[in-house]
């Protein structure tokens, strides 16, 4: 069964489609302008990464050709076979979904950073594939971000991946001391039916705890569609938008 993400359908540029994801980027990009502007920092714009998942090859061409460099994959079967096919866009492609060990080995030959790193096991398993995968191919090293837990409960029911924040030094010297990757910072996704603002100003306390240990680690990737507002006042560097560019995802049958 091929993947319907997958189909590469044929538009040129020029198409109704383009012109909707233009209107949609032009107004994320002016959110992130006036919230930037409110935060005093419109000179430090965080990066925008686009949330292609389950949306067609042929979106993610749109995007490339409005501009759009960095996209965002959450299914590694799905997000390898669009880096294949769309190769020649030069795009930057984050891992942004919860990863199984196993896959790494896969993840590594078409990502530059993972966002969804959360336990020793999958830096262990990164920083080998890394190493096969990579360095002989003298690539850069594998940016990773650390996903935070930020639910009260760790084991609640809403819980959507990441490390304890008191875990995330631990995890931090383990990705500074893999040769293949380089320790970016943290990660986190706002928990669900809650206000995001208590969320990410943890998050920034957990940041400030992690570059006083590892100064080049300053990155936060937080912000959503639903709350990028919150997270750039909260010193978010890269935003992570899906469905407020490419509308809602469709239903995969
Ligand atoms: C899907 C997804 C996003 C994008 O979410 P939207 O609400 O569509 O903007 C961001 N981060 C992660 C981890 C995701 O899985």
């Amino acid at each position: 069964m091929t993947d319907p993400a997958l189909n590469d359908g044929s538009a040129g540029a020029g198409d109704l489609r383009t012109a909707e994801l233009a209107g949609r980027l032009e107004a994320v990009r002016r959110r992130i302008g006036v919230a930037a502007a409110a935060a005093g920092r419109e000179d430090r714009l965080p990066t925008l990464i686009v949330v292609t998942k389950f949306h067609p090859v042929e979106d993610i061409r749109r995007l490339a050709a409005l501009g759009v460099t960095d996209v965002g994959e959450n299914r590694d079967q799905e997000a390898a076979g669009k880096a294949e096919i769309l190769a020649e866009c030069g795009l930057t492609w984050h891992f942004v979904g919860q990863l199984q060990t196993k896959k790494a080995k896969s993840v590594v030959r078409y990502a530059s950073a993972v966002h969804s790193v959360d336990r020793p096991q999958l830096v262990d398993a990164l920083a080998k594939a890394a190493h096969n995968e990579r360095a002989a191919a003298g690539r850069a090293p594998l940016d990773c971000f650390i996903q935070v837990n930020l639910e009260d409960h760790a084991d609640a029911g809403a819980h959507r991946g990441g490390a304890a924040p008191g875990d995330v030094l631990l995890l931090a010297d383990r990705i500074a001391e893999a040769e293949g990757l380089r320790l970016a910072g943290v990660m986190a996704v706002a928990p669900l039916g809650a206000p995001p603002e208590p969320a990410f100003e943890k998050l920034a306390g957990v940041s400030a705890r992690l570059v006083a240990q590892h100064p080049g680690a300053a990155a936060i990737s937080a912000g959503m569609s639903q709350d990028l507002e919150a997270a750039i006042a909260f010193g978010a560097t890269h935003l992570r938008i899906g469905s407020d560019i490419l509308g809602s995802r469709p239903v995969v049958g």
